[in-house]
């Protein structure tokens, strides 16, 4: 093995820190960051999620609720909730937790959640305000990508990255997040030919796929950053990114693992952005 390892967890407690710092200097001043999670039906994983978002928030000082709606929940019942949030005051940041049941137009849902409350980054003008460069509330793991590489000396200015997946959720995103970093970028999928060759050219390569251990170490250039947001579980049971990790390390300058990579940096994100729409909302910042 001779790539560094991206510690995000360690990263992601730095950050924590210093939001820890400005909620408290917030506090002194009468103000409190509110999220509000909304979970329709019970999928056990988002049940983990909206709890470990409920958690962080509590670690950090923030004001938090969990609205649990049932499976059944109308796509109307679930569109006035959201519209009450929207107005109530103590409340900085909406994030309704993705997939949602099938009878419910989850774009119509993302498209009600206030601008100023969008802490997912999810909503149509946010996607547009980070297309042209404006000041937005950015995705949470495109987020965590870039500061993973910035904290890491890895500034990504003039560098060649390649993203390999153009989901609206990750590979777009972080596409443009880099682009705005002043990476040259290229953005690969699952119709890119002899991706092996082109991901061979990166100086920052991200894989979010969704495939395991689809990056091998002839894909990558010697000394690379390779930044793994996949999160695969094996029939072991076991989480695997889509980085082949103990190949991939033998060449990598720099590699994330997973788990304790990029993971960990999505709720932190999520955190920054409450805490930036409570600042927003005060005329902060
Ligand atoms: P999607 O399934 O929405 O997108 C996958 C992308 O990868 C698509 O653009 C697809 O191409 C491309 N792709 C699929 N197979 C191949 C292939 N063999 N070669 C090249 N490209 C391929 O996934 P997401 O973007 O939502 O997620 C990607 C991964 O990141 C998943 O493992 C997910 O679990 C993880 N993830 C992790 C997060 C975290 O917090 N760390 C947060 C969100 C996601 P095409 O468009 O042509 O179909």
């Amino acid at each position: 093995m001779s790539g560094q390892i991206i510690d995000g967890k360690r990263i992601s407690d730095t950050i924590r820190e210093e939001i820890k710092r400005e909620t408290a200097e917030l506090a002194a001043r009468g103000i409190r960051p509110g999220l509000a999670v909304v979970l329709v039906g019970e999928d056990p994983a988002s049940q983990v999620y909206v709890r470990n978002k409920a958690k962080a928030c509590e670690d950090l000082g923030f004001y938090s609720e969990v609205h649990r709606l049932p499976a059944d929940t109308s796509q109307e019942n679930l569109l006035a909730l959201i519209g009450r949030l929207n107005e109530q005051t103590g409340i900085n940041g909406i994030l309704v937790q993705l997939p949602l049941p099938k009878h419910i137009d989850e774009k119509a849902v993302i498209d009600a959640i206030s601008v100023d409350k969008d802490v997912d980054g999810f909503h149509p003008v946010s996607v547009g305000n980070l297309t042209i460069g404006d000041d937005s509330l950015l995705p949470c793991t495109p987020a965590g990508v870039i500061e993973l590489l910035k904290r890491t000396g890895n500034s990504p200015a003039g560098k060649h990255a390649v993203v390999i997946g153009r989901s609206n959720i990750v590979g777009k995103p972080v596409s443009l997040l880099l682009l705005r970093e002043n990476a040259t970028v290229t953005i690969a999928h699952s119709r890119t030919p002899d991706l092996p060759a082109l991901a061979r050219q990166a100086d920052i390569l991200v894989a979010a796929v969704g495939v395991p251990k689809l990056v091998k170490k002839d894909w990558v250039k010697p000394g690379a950053v390779v930044i793994d947001v996949g999160i695969n579980r094996l029939e072991t049971g076991k989480l695997c990114g889509d980085v082949d990790f103990d190949d991939v390390a033998q060449a990598a300058g720099w590699i994330t693992p997973v788990p304790g990579g990029v993971g960990p940096m999505t709720i932190t994100m999520l955190m920054s952005n409450t805490l930036k729409a409570a600042k927003r909302a005060h005329g902060i910042g």
